[in-house]
């Protein structure tokens, strides 16, 4: 668990084109806490008062959860895990949405294997 997304950032190897990125995203929120799960696949964001993660910064996107429930991702700059149509940087949500785990409550975003890792 880290305070700082520097720190997070740190332990986690986010290409060097997403990394403004990757901060611009989190300057605009209020995140307080940021972890990294075992296998390191992403970083998750915990906001102010929450106790569970609402936004998770992966390697080539961020996927995150809205006040009201619904969910959205950005890509980054440098994307391999999600196709935009070479316009504009929206990555496909349903792709992306498959990589969610199922667990009610839960939520995290599934490593490649699909496997929680926290459930
Ligand atoms: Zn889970």
């Amino acid at each position: 668990m880290f305070d700082s997304f520097e720190a997070a950032l740190n332990e986690f190897r986010q290409p060097v084109d997403n990394i403004a990125a990757a901060r611009a995203f989190v300057a605009g929120r209020d995140f307080t806490s940021f972890y990294l799960p075992p296998s390191r696949t992403y970083i998750s964001l915990i906001a102010r008062g929450d106790s569970r993660p609402s936004a998770w910064v992966n390697k080539g996107f961020v996927w995150f959860r809205n006040d009201d429930g619904t969910q959205e991702g950005i890509a980054f700059p440098y994307n391999k895990v999600l196709d935009g149509d070479g316009n504009s940087h929206q990555p496909r949500r349903e792709e992306a949405e498959r990589h969610i785990c199922p667990t009610p409550g839960c939520g995290m975003v599934l490593p490649p294997n699909g496997v929680c890792d926290y459930c």
